[in-house]
């Protein structure tokens, strides 16, 4: 029985290297390859040439009325020219270079043209032709985000295939009475009219349903989860007061009202015999870490286990660094937990979290692996959650036994955004950063002023301090990008030498590597320390005062605020030098956006404004799900009633047992969710 979970191996012609190049566009079965939906269409309705404007990109239709005529010249350059009645009037129709459309135009034959419109000349300078046969091969108007990999036309082909061969099989997700209130399509229709729609209308019509059940379908996970998290009670953690008490007397400083208030809120949630969801948001430098550190250390008095989950090695390994110096001398045993042990190390490890004799163990989705086994888990954190997925999440809090959840993030997100992802959530907000900092001095200098930099650069490590350089940004090639740090160290390294020493970090390194560089950083041995954006997130060292940004231009305001974060960490005055040439007046205006603010929230809302909310909000950064059809911002409304339609279905008494809630059902199975309805 055909299934659209089959391998896209599945499909006549498709074998091993084809599956793997569908793979590295996410593709791996027939319905991912079904729900590979083009990102934009060729419009080939024809339109009214009286409505044009000159210089406008047009489809024209009409019939060929003079034999196309070509004239070469010399060896590769040629004209294609013929005339097309279109309506009463008579266009000229040029191509350039493409002689073996000769072929393809007959005279008193149909022709679709697509091209520019020269007003004057009333003609058209085409690039491409539809043809009949064309029109008629379904999804001709459809543009697919491919790879180098694969080819627009091998995509359609095959997602055509796909369609023909398993258009029986696909079962409507989207229960009947919401289709029939919102005037949804089913989904067969809604996957064909995708992909090979007549005309932009149908398309617009198959998009809104996409948009609806993706919508719809994630919201569903969301609340299944939530559902089955808040049913089921939690623990209370009846941590030890005093010793709590004493703990934070130790800490060394005082805290903001900020994190006194956030501590409170976490601590009731503990002891409460509900599971806590609690989203913890906080500037960089606002002081989370240490929040999380009460809130473990409150549930180890308890007898509990905490996890603490980061997105990269160095971050797993920084925490593990300070808390095991924040936890020194008390009964907190810190393991950490990262994709770099020895078999040997993980085995042992792995026996000692499982027997509790670490009862802090901090890591990376290590933690989530299938063979870690925690004695009683009951409190897990995620920091920078934004970078986990909900199944990621679900599965750390599925290690223990309804363990109190706490999520960190840098990034601000809108208020109604955040609900919308994250549910009932509660927010947690630290907006407050420790007194006695001093507000980091931004400054934007030109290229050809790297070298006033560097003499400034070199004045503050004669002070005493440290700084970080990080590498122009190459998106498309990590090689590139490690190149680019590469040189940039070998010149500076010579430029500080041998009275500075300068290290190097980049993602290509090992572990160990990493380590090795960041502990020499951390510890004085290396002053100057060139990246690339590893060191985006979370790295912490009171004593780098420099945040050098080489083509600053190229960042994006949320990830040039967290790497400005990364200084300004201590009691002495920090600087972020941005080098950059911007060429586009957006580009001027991040630059002067940070000059001008050190506020995160007034950074996100800038940022908001100058790339447009679909654009910050559609990307992972923002902890908003990356929708294939939904835009979180433009569909706010349709997100919100999908939100409720949701929430209503789950509240049905036996939904998930009438027939035609199967497919959904089956989704939600599909989707690894231990759901439990009632
Ligand atoms: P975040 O994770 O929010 O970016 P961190 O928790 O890493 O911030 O804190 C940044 C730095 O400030 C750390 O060195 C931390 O020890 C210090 N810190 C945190 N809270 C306070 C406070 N109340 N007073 C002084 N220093 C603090
Ligand atoms: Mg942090």
């Amino acid at each position: 029985m055909k299934s659209l979970q089959d391998a896209v191996g599945n499909l006549k012609g498709v074998g091993p290297k084809r599956v793997a190049d569908l793979a590295t566009l996410g593709i791996d079965t027939v319905e991912d390859l079904l729900t590979y939906y083009p990102s934009r269409y060729d419009d080939v309705t024809p339109v009214d040439l009286a409505t044009v404007k000159d210089r406008q990109k047009v489809t024209v239709q009409g019939i060929v009325v003079s034999e196309p005529l070509l004239t070469r010249f010399g060896y590769r350059r040629s004209r294609l020219a013929f005339r097309i009645q279109v309506g009463q009037q008579v266009v000229l129709v040029t191509f350039f270079n493409q002689p073996y459309l000769e072929k393809k135009v007959k005279l008193n034959q149909p022709a679709t043209v697509m091209g520019k419109w020269d007003a004057q000349r009333q003609q058209v300078t085409a690039n491409k032709l539809v043809t009949a046969s064309d029109q008629a091969k379904a999804g001709a108007g459809a543009i697919y985000p491919v790879n180098k990999h694969l080819r627009q036309a091998t995509l359609k082909g095959l997602i055509k295939q796909a369609f023909d061969d398993y258009q029986n099989v696909i079962p409507t997700l989207l229960p009947k009475p919401l289709r029939d209130h919102y005037r949804l399509l089913d989904r067969r229709t809604m996957i064909h009219d995708l992909h090979f729609p007549k005309n932009a209308t149908v398309a617009q019509a198959a998009r809104r349903t996409a948009a609806y059940e993706e919508f719809f379908l994630f919201q569903l996970r969301l609340q299944a989860i939530r559902q089955a998290n808040r049913h089921a009670d939690g623990n209370r953690i009846l941590y030890h007061n005093d010793e709590l008490k004493e703990f934070i007397a130790g800490i060394g400083f005082e805290l903001t009202d900020a994190q006194k208030r956030v501590v409170n809120e976490i601590c009731r949630n503990l002891r409460e015999p509900y599971q806590m969801n609690r989203l913890l948001q906080g500037d960089v430098g606002s002081g989370k870490t240490i929040v999380a550190a009460i809130a473990i250390y409150a549930t180890i008095t308890a007898g509990y286990q905490a996890a603490l989950m980061a997105p990269t090695e160095i971050l797993a390994a920084q925490h593990a660094e300070k808390l095991a110096k924040v936890f020194a001398g008390t009964h907190v045993h810190v393991g950490l937990l990262t994709g770099s042990l020895t078999a040997k190390q993980h085995r042992e490890l792995g026996k000692a979290i499982k027997s509790g004799d670490v009862n802090l163990v901090i890591g990376t989705h290590a933690l989530i692996q299938d063979d870690v086994d925690y004695a009683n888990l009951g409190l897990v954190i995620t920091d920078e959650q934004h970078r986990f997925g909900v199944n990621q999440r679900q599965r750390l809090r599925e290690k223990g036994d309804q363990p109190d959840v706490l999520a960190m993030t840098a990034t601000p997100i809108p208020r109604t955004l955040a609900i919308t992802a994250y549910g009932e959530m509660d927010v947690s907000v630290i907006d407050e950063l420790p007194a006695g900092r001093k507000p980091i001095e931004t400054r934007w200098l030109t290229v050809s002023q790297q070298n006033q930099a560097l003499h400034f650069l070199r004045d503050q490590l004669a002070a005493g301090a440290q700084a970080y350089v990080v590498s122009p940004l190459i998106e498309e090639s990590e090689a590139l990008d490690v190149q680019n740090a590469t040189d940039l160290y070998n010149e500076l390294a010579e430029y500080f030498g041998p009275r500075y020493r300068v290290g190097l970090l980049h993602g290509r390194l090992s572990g160990e590597e990493k380590d090795d560089v960041m502990h020499r950083f951390q510890d004085g041995q290396i002053q100057v320390l060139v990246s690339t954006t590893v060191v985006e997130v979370g790295v912490d060292n009171p004593n780098a005062t420099v945040m050098m940004i080489y083509n600053a231009d190229r960042f994006g305001l949320a990830q040039l605020h967290q790497l400005r974060g990364r200084v300004g960490r201590g009691d002495r005055q920090s600087y972020c030098l941005l080098l950059a040439d911007p060429k586009t007046d957006e580009g001027k205006e991040r630059m002067k956006t940070m000059v001008a603010t050190n506020d995160g929230f007034v950074v996100a809302q800038k940022d908001m404004e100058l790339r447009g909310a679909g654009d910050v909000l559609g990307n992972k950064q923002s902890g908003v799900p990356d929708f294939k059809v939904g835009d979180p911002v433009s569909d706010l409304k349709m997100l919100q009633v999908a939100r409720e339609d949701a929430a209503n279905l789950l509240k049905t008494p036996h939904w998930d047992e009438q027939d035609e809630n199967q497919p959904l059902v089956l989704y939600l199975h599909r989707h690894q969710l231990e759901t439990h309805f009632d």
